[in-house]
């Protein structure tokens, strides 16, 4: 077993520190190297094949069943969102929210790269804090609002050609 790619760790923020802690996952080596791989590229996207040949590249040998799981268990305590690819039939994995403020996601379906719309967090603070209120007047306790956006991101967009005209900027 390499033990190379220790250097490569990257420090684990206390958030998520704190959510593996509460739900009693170890920091295993392979811990390590699955948060590695996302932590170094907040804004991206993997599906299980992706991590696992990610892995294989930084010569770390992880068990097929093994990432699976572990995967699972990231989403499960809130380290990782879970997303459906519809295209590929298959799971995508990125960075769960850890900041308490609730920023619209969007996500392209092309890349699969996940942008933040912090511009919009406020009037959307205040939607999802309207939707708390109504669920509370019924007895509900809502915990948390995910709000995704899918679409095709400006890199992935082709070319304008046919498209509409661009927006005239201010
Ligand atoms: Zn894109």
């Amino acid at each position: 077993m390499s033990v190379r790619s220790a250097k490569e760790s990257v420090a684990v923020p206390p958030e998520i520190q704190s959510r593996l802690e509460a739900a009693g996952l170890r920091r295993t080596l392979a811990t390590r190297a699955v948060l590695g791989l996302f932590l170094a590229n907040p804004q991206g996207t993997l599906s299980h094949a992706q991590a696992l040949a990610s892995l294989t590249a930084r010569g770390l040998g992880v068990n097929r069943v093994t990432l699976y799981r572990l995967l699972d268990r990231l989403a499960a305590c809130g380290v990782l969102q879970r997303h459906a690819d519809d295209g590929a039939r298959t799971w995508r994995f990125g960075l769960a929210d850890t900041g308490d403020g609730l920023a619209p996601r969007f996500e392209c379906d092309a890349c699969h790269r996940q942008f933040r719309l912090t511009e919009g967090s406020a009037p959307t603070q205040a939607v999802a804090s309207d939707l708390f209120r109504t669920l509370a007047g019924l007895g509900h306790q809502g915990l948390r609002l995910d709000v995704a956006i899918h679409g095709t991101c400006a890199s992935c967009v082709p070319d304008a050609a046919t498209g509409p005209e661009p927006e005239p900027q201010p």
